[in-house]
């Protein structure tokens, strides 16, 4: 590596799936700039040795994905977001000291911002599907732009009275068969589940109590275009699909190892998604 170039990897066990080196590597050609983004496959008991010789192996940063996001917080400086979320997914060396942040929380709004702008403005009421990982970071997420009421519908409502514990009085809870009645005056409907996913049972949900100025996010991005996001669309509600959020959490780590904001754009869009259809169609084939 060369004063120029710059490396940084993704960490995780399996790591083949992560779509983040097809990501940061079109951004390097892209703006011409020399560097690398390499995939490193690390079981959990090499997982804190792997961290510690992170500079020796010529990293400047790392994401980390599955299953090493709790264990990269408790190794690492994080910032206010990664502690909130209880999860690190980039890692970055500053004056020899790994700092950490949860990019899932940015990637989630400013997907938002970009695809329903103003979806924020005078936020009622959202109702988020799901109390797992993302979920926490779409909750704080939301929280950070003001909503002023957020209900958290569960399979299991355990995880989802963890999470009101966790994030205060503007966090409600309510069961699936509480979902309709949720909806019928949510401005905005996340889906954090893994239903819809290719593989995983669909999402049975019906929008029609949503109001006309719903706007319906979906984390999941294989399919891109989940049953959620194409009934949402049928009845011409604005959406933010999974894929934008991948993208989006991507930018912090590209401008924190290589020194330059990266644009989020159409090309980019489509290079994921052929990738993303492909992988699709091998799991449905
Ligand atoms: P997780 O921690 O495993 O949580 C999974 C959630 O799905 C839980 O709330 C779980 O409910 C629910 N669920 C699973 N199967 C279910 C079923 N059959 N019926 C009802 N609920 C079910 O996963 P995660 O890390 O939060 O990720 C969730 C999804 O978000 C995944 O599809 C992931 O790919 C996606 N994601 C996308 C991005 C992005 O950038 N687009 C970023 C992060 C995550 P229980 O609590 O009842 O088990």
């Amino acid at each position: 590596m060369t004063a120029t170039s710059r490396a940084a990897c993704v960490i995780g066990w399996p790591v083949q799936h992560s779509r983040s080196p097809l990501i940061h590597n079109y951004w390097l050609k892209r703006y011409g700039m020399a560097g690398e983004y390499r995939r490193e496959l690390v079981p959990p008991e090499e997982f804190a040795a792997f961290l510690g010789s992170l500079a020796a192996r010529g990293y400047v940063g790392a994401n980390v994905t599955l299953p090493h996001k709790e264990a990269a917080l408790a190794l690492s400086k994080p910032d206010e977001r990664a502690r909130a979320v209880g999860a690190a997914n980039t890692l970055w060396l500053e004056a020899g000291v790994l700092h950490s942040t949860n990019t899932d929380v940015e990637g989630f709004l400013h997907n938002l911002d970009a695809d329903a702008p103003l979806w924020d403005r005078g936020l009622a009421k959202a109702v988020v599907l799901g109390a797992g990982g993302a979920a926490r970071a779409v909750i704080y997420g939301l929280l950070t732009r003001g909503v002023e009421r957020l209900v958290v519908v569960n399979r299991t409502l355990g995880r989802a009275e963890m999470l009101r514990q966790a994030f205060g009085a503007r966090v409600q809870v309510a069961r699936w068969d509480e979902v309709d009645a949720a909806l019928a005056d949510a401005a905005l409907l996340v889906n954090t589940t893994t239903l819809g996913m290719v593989g995983q049972p669909d999402l049975a949900i019906d929008l029609a109590p949503l109001p006309a100025h719903g706007v319906v996010a979906d984390l999941v991005y294989v399919p891109v275009r989940t049953p959620l996001i194409a009934a949402a669309k049928a009845r011409h509600l604005r959406t933010a699909d999974g894929l934008g959020m991948l993208l989006h959490q991507a930018v912090r780590g590209f401008a924190l190892w290589f020194g330059r904001t990266p644009a989020v754009t159409p090309e980019l869009r489509a290079l994921i998604e052929s990738d993303l259809s492909a992988a699709a169609g091998k799991a449905t084939g």
